[in-house]
């Protein structure tokens, strides 16, 4: 099994193998290490996501829509080059492969372990089909609470260039502590 996940302090993404014997995470790109919670990982089975630790994950088809999208447009073009050309049964062609193509991968490609969190996706996970579709309320429920604690960060943050300007205002006159209301 391995974890894909952002690292959470500079943001790019790892990949990592994970053995029940895994005790912490390391960021290939700033070396910034976190610890994997006990028991997050039994008898090589998930017990919840290492990196957040939520225990709610969900099995989703391990399909780029990104990928997807780029294969429809690009067959999109292609017609449409083919239609300028008086070519219709060429440009129809095209378009049909193009979504056959998207089908065919979709149908072709395996299914992954994805934490409704932090995003963190798992790959070549042992009992996969015993884990829980993709459920709308549960995401739901997470995308609210990531709005809270954003909007509660904001607040925060507000709070403290408030604070930050008051001392500012109150010393000399601060060179470079409220430059941070810029944005
Ligand atoms: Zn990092
Ligand atoms: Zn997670």
């Amino acid at each position: 099994m391995n974890v894909t996940y952002a690292c959470c302090q500079c943001h790019r993404t790892n990949r990592e193998p994970l053995t029940d014997g895994s005790t912490q995470l390391r960021c290939v790109h700033c070396g910034y290490e976190q610890g994997i919670p006990a028991g997050a990982i039994r008898d090589g089975r998930l017990q919840r996501c290492v990196v957040c630790p939520s225990d709610d994950l969900f099995v989703r088809k391990d399909f780029s829509q990104r990928l997807g999208l780029l294969i429809i447009l690009v067959g999109f073009i292609a017609s449409s080059v083919a239609w300028f050309y008086y070519l219709q049964l060429v440009a129809f062609g095209i378009l049909a492969a193009t979504a056959l193509i998207d089908v065919a991968l979709y149908l072709l490609v395996g299914n992954l372990l994805q934490c409704y969190r932090c995003r963190a996706e798992y790959r070549e996970v042992a009992e996969l089909d015993s884990y829980e579709a993709f459920n709308l309320e549960t995401h739901e429920r997470h995308r609210q609470q990531e709005a809270r604690l954003a909007q509660m960060g904001m607040a925060e943050r507000g709070a403290a260039e408030k604070r930050l300007a008051e001392t500012g205002r109150k010393g000399q006159a601060g060179e470079d502590t409220t430059g941070g209301t810029a944005d």
